[in-house]
Protein backbone atom coordinates (compact mmCIF):
# COMPACT_ATOMS: atom_id res chain seq x y z
CA UNK A 1 0.00 0.00 0.00
CA UNK A 2 1.51 3.36 -0.88
CA UNK A 3 1.20 7.04 0.50
CA UNK A 4 -1.72 7.76 -1.81
CA UNK A 5 -3.96 4.92 -1.15
CA UNK A 6 -3.31 5.83 2.53
CA UNK A 7 -4.81 9.44 1.00
CA UNK A 8 -7.56 8.46 -1.07
CA UNK A 9 -9.02 6.34 1.57
CA UNK A 10 -8.97 8.88 3.70
CA UNK A 11 -10.29 11.19 1.19
CA UNK A 12 -13.35 9.85 0.85
CA UNK A 13 -13.50 8.89 4.26
CA UNK A 14 -13.72 12.53 5.70
CA UNK A 15 -15.84 13.69 2.13
CA UNK A 16 -18.80 11.31 3.66
CA UNK A 17 -18.46 13.32 6.82
CA UNK A 18 -18.13 16.70 4.89
CA UNK A 19 -21.34 18.04 6.07
CA UNK A 20 -20.51 17.22 9.76
CA UNK A 21 -20.64 20.45 12.58
CA UNK A 22 -17.85 21.37 14.60
CA UNK A 23 -16.69 20.70 18.05
CA UNK A 24 -18.13 23.70 20.62
CA UNK A 25 -18.05 24.22 24.66
CA UNK A 26 -21.08 26.63 25.79
CA UNK A 27 -20.42 28.46 28.52
CA UNK A 28 -18.64 25.08 30.42
CA UNK A 29 -17.55 25.32 33.85
CA UNK A 30 -14.60 22.68 34.15
CA UNK A 31 -13.59 21.46 37.10
CA UNK A 32 -11.57 18.48 39.06
CA UNK A 33 -13.73 18.26 42.23
CA UNK A 34 -13.74 21.59 43.85
CA UNK A 35 -10.79 23.11 41.84
CA UNK A 36 -12.14 25.15 39.02
CA UNK A 37 -10.10 24.87 35.66
CA UNK A 38 -12.18 27.38 33.66
CA UNK A 39 -15.36 28.65 34.27
CA UNK A 40 -18.23 29.68 31.57
CA UNK A 41 -15.84 28.77 28.92
CA UNK A 42 -16.67 29.01 25.15
CA UNK A 43 -14.70 27.70 22.62
CA UNK A 44 -15.42 26.86 19.21
CA UNK A 45 -13.37 24.08 16.78
CA UNK A 46 -14.48 25.20 13.04
CA UNK A 47 -15.15 22.20 10.96
CA UNK A 48 -12.18 21.46 8.84
CA UNK A 49 -9.87 24.01 10.20
CA UNK A 50 -6.47 23.19 11.89
CA UNK A 51 -6.71 24.49 15.35
CA UNK A 52 -3.90 25.11 17.60
CA UNK A 53 -3.97 26.36 21.62
CA UNK A 54 -1.37 27.52 23.32
CA UNK A 55 -1.04 28.76 26.69
CA UNK A 56 1.42 28.53 29.86
CA UNK A 57 1.88 25.34 31.84
CA UNK A 58 -1.23 24.51 33.56
CA UNK A 59 -3.59 27.16 32.42
CA UNK A 60 -5.94 24.10 31.32
CA UNK A 61 -5.23 23.31 27.51
CA UNK A 62 -5.49 19.73 28.70
CA UNK A 63 -8.22 19.74 30.49
CA UNK A 64 -10.03 21.13 27.89
CA UNK A 65 -9.14 18.75 25.38
CA UNK A 66 -10.03 15.73 27.87
CA UNK A 67 -13.93 17.62 28.12
CA UNK A 68 -13.57 18.05 24.15
CA UNK A 69 -13.16 14.26 23.76
CA UNK A 70 -15.53 13.30 26.12
CA UNK A 71 -13.21 11.91 29.16
CA UNK A 72 -14.12 14.65 31.45
CA UNK A 73 -17.87 15.88 31.99
CA UNK A 74 -18.38 19.66 33.06
CA UNK A 75 -19.71 20.73 35.91
CA UNK A 76 -21.95 23.21 33.54
CA UNK A 77 -22.58 24.17 30.12
CA UNK A 78 -22.56 21.86 27.28
CA UNK A 79 -20.00 20.28 24.40
CA UNK A 80 -21.54 19.93 21.05
CA UNK A 81 -19.91 17.18 18.81
CA UNK A 82 -21.25 17.39 15.53
CA UNK A 83 -24.34 19.89 17.09
CA UNK A 84 -25.19 17.61 19.76
CA UNK A 85 -24.42 17.07 22.89
CA UNK A 86 -21.16 14.77 23.19
CA UNK A 87 -22.91 13.20 26.24
CA UNK A 88 -25.78 12.13 24.54
CA UNK A 89 -23.51 10.04 22.37
CA UNK A 90 -22.05 6.93 23.51
CA UNK A 91 -18.05 6.53 24.33
CA UNK A 92 -18.34 4.13 20.70
CA UNK A 93 -20.17 6.60 18.74
CA UNK A 94 -18.00 9.34 19.95
CA UNK A 95 -14.62 7.54 19.25
CA UNK A 96 -15.96 7.03 15.32
CA UNK A 97 -15.85 10.80 15.28
CA UNK A 98 -13.44 11.81 16.92
CA UNK A 99 -9.71 10.85 18.09
CA UNK A 100 -7.15 11.68 21.19
CA UNK A 101 -4.13 11.36 21.19
CA UNK A 102 -3.94 12.16 25.27
CA UNK A 103 -0.09 14.06 26.85
CA UNK A 104 2.52 11.21 28.19
CA UNK A 105 0.00 8.32 26.98
CA UNK A 106 1.52 5.15 29.04
CA UNK A 107 1.65 2.46 26.61
CA UNK A 108 0.68 -1.66 28.40
CA UNK A 109 3.98 -3.09 29.64
CA UNK A 110 5.42 -4.90 26.81
CA UNK A 111 2.94 -4.10 23.74
CA UNK A 112 3.97 -4.86 20.49
CA UNK A 113 3.32 -1.63 18.03
CA UNK A 114 1.51 -3.41 16.04
CA UNK A 115 -0.92 -4.36 18.50
CA UNK A 116 -0.74 -0.78 20.03
CA UNK A 117 -1.83 0.37 16.50
CA UNK A 118 -4.57 -2.02 16.28
CA UNK A 119 -6.18 -0.78 19.83
CA UNK A 120 -7.42 2.65 17.34
CA UNK A 121 -9.85 -0.22 15.52
CA UNK A 122 -11.58 -0.60 18.90
CA UNK A 123 -14.46 1.66 17.76
CA UNK A 124 -15.28 0.25 14.73
CA UNK A 125 -15.11 -3.55 16.18
CA UNK A 126 -18.41 -5.76 17.11
CA UNK A 127 -17.89 -8.76 19.57
CA UNK A 128 -19.67 -11.04 16.39
CA UNK A 129 -17.15 -10.15 14.07
CA UNK A 130 -13.43 -11.19 13.96
CA UNK A 131 -10.34 -8.71 12.72
CA UNK A 132 -11.42 -7.61 9.21
CA UNK A 133 -9.71 -6.70 5.85
CA UNK A 134 -10.69 -3.68 6.58
CA UNK A 135 -9.07 -3.12 10.16
CA UNK A 136 -5.65 -4.25 8.82
CA UNK A 137 -5.34 -2.17 5.99
CA UNK A 138 -6.30 0.84 7.91
CA UNK A 139 -3.61 -0.58 10.57
CA UNK A 140 -1.15 -0.53 7.82
CA UNK A 141 -1.84 2.28 5.91
CA UNK A 142 -1.66 4.42 9.31
CA UNK A 143 1.83 2.37 10.26
CA UNK A 144 3.14 3.67 6.89
CA UNK A 145 1.79 7.59 7.21
CA UNK A 146 3.31 8.00 10.46
CA UNK A 147 6.81 5.60 9.42
CA UNK A 148 6.60 2.78 11.76
CA UNK A 149 5.58 0.32 9.97
CA UNK A 150 9.65 -0.84 10.20
CA UNK A 151 8.97 -1.41 14.03
CA UNK A 152 5.50 -2.86 13.71
CA UNK A 153 6.72 -6.48 15.19
CA UNK A 154 8.97 -4.62 18.11
CA UNK A 155 8.14 -3.61 21.33
CA UNK A 156 7.07 -0.01 21.94
CA UNK A 157 9.22 -0.26 25.51
CA UNK A 158 12.26 -0.55 22.80
CA UNK A 159 10.99 2.76 20.98
CA UNK A 160 12.92 5.93 20.94
CA UNK A 161 10.58 8.65 22.35
CA UNK A 162 10.66 10.42 19.03
CA UNK A 163 9.16 6.58 17.26
CA UNK A 164 7.04 6.23 20.50
CA UNK A 165 5.26 9.09 19.62
CA UNK A 166 4.68 8.31 16.22
CA UNK A 167 3.47 4.55 17.13
CA UNK A 168 0.72 7.02 19.15
CA UNK A 169 0.13 8.79 16.16
CA UNK A 170 -0.50 5.96 14.11
CA UNK A 171 -3.02 4.50 16.59
CA UNK A 172 -5.05 7.62 16.35
CA UNK A 173 -4.86 7.56 12.70
CA UNK A 174 -6.03 3.79 12.31
CA UNK A 175 -9.30 5.07 14.16
CA UNK A 176 -10.36 6.62 11.14
CA UNK A 177 -12.14 9.89 12.43
CA UNK A 178 -12.66 12.93 10.94
CA UNK A 179 -11.54 15.06 13.98
CA UNK A 180 -7.88 14.24 15.33
CA UNK A 181 -7.18 16.14 19.40
CA UNK A 182 -3.40 15.60 20.13
CA UNK A 183 -1.86 17.02 23.56
CA UNK A 184 1.68 18.29 22.46
CA UNK A 185 2.13 15.58 19.59
CA UNK A 186 5.65 16.57 19.62
CA UNK A 187 7.29 17.38 22.57
CA UNK A 188 9.15 14.42 22.69
CA UNK A 189 10.85 14.87 19.02
CA UNK A 190 13.95 15.86 17.29
CA UNK A 191 13.62 19.51 15.22
CA UNK A 192 13.62 17.50 12.21
CA UNK A 193 10.84 14.87 13.44
CA UNK A 194 8.70 16.97 14.52
CA UNK A 195 8.30 19.32 11.56
CA UNK A 196 7.69 15.94 9.61
CA UNK A 197 4.88 15.32 12.06
CA UNK A 198 3.53 19.02 11.62
CA UNK A 199 3.73 18.43 7.72
CA UNK A 200 1.41 15.04 8.19
CA UNK A 201 -0.51 16.77 10.46
CA UNK A 202 -1.22 19.55 7.84
CA UNK A 203 -2.11 16.67 5.23
CA UNK A 204 -4.52 15.23 7.04
CA UNK A 205 -6.62 18.31 7.18
CA UNK A 206 -5.66 20.25 3.97
CA UNK A 207 -5.08 17.32 1.39
CA UNK A 208 -7.87 14.99 3.87
CA UNK A 209 -10.32 17.03 5.14
CA UNK A 210 -9.70 15.88 9.22
CA UNK A 211 -10.52 18.91 11.44
CA UNK A 212 -7.43 19.22 13.59
CA UNK A 213 -7.19 20.16 17.64
CA UNK A 214 -3.50 20.63 18.63
CA UNK A 215 -2.16 21.89 21.67
CA UNK A 216 1.46 22.90 20.66
CA UNK A 217 4.02 24.58 23.42
CA UNK A 218 6.15 26.29 20.35
CA UNK A 219 4.64 28.99 19.65
CA UNK A 220 6.58 29.51 16.36
CA UNK A 221 5.09 25.91 14.88
CA UNK A 222 1.41 27.00 16.30
CA UNK A 223 1.61 30.38 14.20
CA UNK A 224 3.25 28.45 10.97
CA UNK A 225 0.79 25.91 10.97
CA UNK A 226 -2.43 27.06 13.00
CA UNK A 227 -5.28 28.52 10.48
CA UNK A 228 -7.18 29.08 14.18
CA UNK A 229 -5.19 29.67 17.14
CA UNK A 230 -6.66 29.76 20.72
CA UNK A 231 -4.50 31.42 23.47
CA UNK A 232 -5.38 30.58 26.78
CA UNK A 233 -4.30 32.02 30.39
CA UNK A 234 -5.85 30.83 33.96
CA UNK A 235 -8.60 28.50 31.81
CA UNK A 236 -9.97 31.81 29.97
CA UNK A 237 -9.55 32.48 26.57
CA UNK A 238 -7.41 35.81 25.54
CA UNK A 239 -7.38 35.57 21.86
CA UNK A 240 -8.53 33.17 18.69
CA UNK A 241 -8.18 33.68 15.22
CA UNK A 242 -5.81 33.30 12.17
CA UNK A 243 -2.14 34.27 13.60
CA UNK A 244 -1.32 36.98 11.33
CA UNK A 245 -4.19 38.58 13.02
CA UNK A 246 -4.18 37.82 16.59
CA UNK A 247 -0.30 37.68 17.20
CA UNK A 248 1.76 40.84 18.70
CA UNK A 249 3.98 41.72 21.18
CA UNK A 250 1.26 42.71 23.86
CA UNK A 251 -0.42 39.53 23.44
CA UNK A 252 3.40 37.36 24.23
CA UNK A 253 3.61 39.54 26.93
CA UNK A 254 -0.11 39.40 28.62
CA UNK A 255 -0.35 35.45 27.73
CA UNK A 256 3.09 34.60 28.94
CA UNK A 257 5.33 37.24 30.77
CA UNK A 258 7.75 37.42 27.97
CA UNK A 259 8.53 40.21 26.61
CA UNK A 260 9.76 39.21 22.69
CA UNK A 261 10.35 40.81 19.08
CA UNK A 262 7.91 39.73 15.97
CA UNK A 263 9.10 39.25 12.57
CA UNK A 264 7.62 37.68 9.69
CA UNK A 265 8.65 34.00 9.13
CA UNK A 266 10.94 34.31 6.21
CA UNK A 267 9.72 30.75 4.90
CA UNK A 268 5.89 31.35 5.78
CA UNK A 269 5.01 34.09 6.39
CA UNK A 270 3.55 34.10 9.61
CA UNK A 271 4.80 35.37 13.10
CA UNK A 272 8.25 34.66 14.38
CA UNK A 273 8.84 35.17 17.67
CA UNK A 274 11.69 35.73 19.49
CA UNK A 275 12.33 35.88 23.11
CA UNK A 276 14.18 38.72 24.40
CA UNK A 277 15.24 37.51 28.06
CA UNK A 278 18.40 38.19 29.36
CA UNK A 279 20.19 38.91 25.97
CA UNK A 280 18.53 42.26 25.18
CA UNK A 281 19.49 43.33 28.06
CA UNK A 282 23.45 42.44 27.58
CA UNK A 283 23.02 44.06 23.94
CA UNK A 284 21.65 47.25 25.32
P1 LIG B 1 -2.10 22.35 30.85
O1 LIG B 1 -2.41 21.21 29.96
O2 LIG B 1 -2.49 23.68 30.30
O3 LIG B 1 -0.67 22.36 31.30
P2 LIG B 1 -3.93 21.02 32.68
O4 LIG B 1 -5.22 21.10 32.02
O5 LIG B 1 -3.21 19.71 32.65
O6 LIG B 1 -2.98 22.22 32.19
O7 LIG B 1 -4.11 21.39 34.20
C1 LIG B 1 -4.84 22.54 34.65
C2 LIG B 1 -4.92 22.51 36.15
O8 LIG B 1 -5.69 21.38 36.55
C3 LIG B 1 -3.57 22.38 36.85
O9 LIG B 1 -3.59 23.19 37.99
C4 LIG B 1 -3.51 20.92 37.23
O10 LIG B 1 -2.76 20.75 38.42
C5 LIG B 1 -4.97 20.58 37.47
N1 LIG B 1 -5.24 19.16 37.14
C6 LIG B 1 -4.97 18.56 35.98
N2 LIG B 1 -5.37 17.27 35.99
C7 LIG B 1 -5.91 17.07 37.21
C8 LIG B 1 -6.52 15.94 37.86
N3 LIG B 1 -6.65 14.75 37.23
N4 LIG B 1 -6.98 16.09 39.12
C9 LIG B 1 -6.87 17.29 39.76
N5 LIG B 1 -6.31 18.40 39.21
C10 LIG B 1 -5.83 18.29 37.97
MG1 LIG C 1 -1.26 19.67 29.25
Amino acid sequence: MTQSSFKARCVSTSETMADQAALETKSVTLAYEQNVIAKDLSVNIPHGKFTVIVGPNGCGKSTLLRSLSRLLVPKSGEILLNGENIHSQSIREVAKKLGLLPQSAIAPDGIKVIDLVSRGRFPHQKWFQPWSEADQTAVELAMQATGVIDFAQLNVDQLSGGQRQRVWVAMALAQETSLLLLDEPTTYLDIAHQIELMDLFQDLNRIQGHTLVAVLHDLNHACRYADHLIMIKSGEIIATGSPNDIITETLIEAVFGLSCLILPDPISNTPLIIPRGRASTAAN
